[in-house]
């Protein structure tokens, strides 16, 4: 059973008299342990459709199942749980609180489950190493590089343990060195198990990943499989494979 099936899913935004067809009907399925890639141009829906996959948005139309569970027509509290047990999501903009310390910021999540204080502090010290951020546990996000914020946000999508990390361009407010590192932390988490849905509209990040969806006006245009596959029309045809994932610098 694939782990997100979605058939004909669609999104309407109704904005004053006008709908905006965000996506028009896309059906994919993703098994346990694949790392997508998701591309596209800006508008073409990709957001719209890692919101709805990461239920922080309800369809408009068509099926969501995850891990065989029909998620589209559950309420508000069944959604929320649903993301406690099965979802990580990391923002472009890391979406930390700036008040709190790193080690906060990852318990957060666990706060919300109920989990007892000291269980709480000891997972998130264990995501937090697990990012190489052991040392910066205390460091509020505004003593981090955007770089660390991002594994901070990393280490709170990965504290409740989910099957599944969805990620809408983490790397696009960091620099090239910085989001190769980040990339090497997604490929060693999915190696570890973790299915991976990350957008990008960079070809060098998308090549991290071994399938690559394209979305176009709101539809699947393109579903190639394969480690550093790339789409024809994306980039300069022939350009060479990627660089090398460089190793963790922690
Ligand atoms: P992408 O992430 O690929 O740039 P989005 O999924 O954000 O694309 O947007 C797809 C389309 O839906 C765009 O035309 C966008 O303007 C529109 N859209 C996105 N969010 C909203 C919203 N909250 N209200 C109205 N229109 C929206
Ligand atoms: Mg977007």
């Amino acid at each position: 059973m694939p782990l997100i099936e979605v058939q004909d899913l669609a999104r309407d935004y109704r904005v004053g008299e006008v709908t905006v067809p965000a996506l028009r009907g896309v059906t994919l399925s993703i098994e346990r342990g694949e790392f997508v890639a998701v591309m596209g141009p800006s508008g073409s829906g990709k957001s719209t459709f890692m919101n709805l996959l990461g239920c922080l948005d309800v369809p408009s139309g068509g099926r969501y199942l995850l891990d065989g569970e029909a998620v589209s027509g559950l309420g508000p509290d069944r959604l929320a749980g649903i993301r406690n047990r099965y979802l990580g999501f990391v923002f472009q903009n890391f979406n930390l609180l700036p008040r709190a310390s790193a080690q906060e910021n990852v318990e957060l999540p666990l706060l919300y489950a109920n989990i007892p204080a000291a269980e709480r502090h000891r997972r998130a010290r264990a995501k937090l190493e697990k990012v190489g951020l052991g040392e910066r546990a205390h460091h509020r996000p505004a003593q981090l590089s955007g770089g660390q914020q991002q594994r901070v946000a990393i280490a709170r999508a990965l504290v409740n343990e989910p099957p599944l990390i969805l990620a809408d361009e983490p790397t696009g407010a960091l620099d090239s060195h910085t989001s190769r590192e980040l990339m090497a932390l997604f490929q060693e988490l999915n190696a570890g198990g973790i299915t991976v849905v990350l957008v990008t509209h960079e070809p060098d990040i998308a090549a991290y990943a071994k399938r690559l969806l394209m979305f176009r006006d709101g539809r699947l245009i393109e579903d190639q499989q394969g480690q550093g596959a790339r789409f024809k029309g994306q980039g300069t045809p022939g350009t060479p494979l990627p660089l090398e994932p460089c190793p963790l610098n922690l």
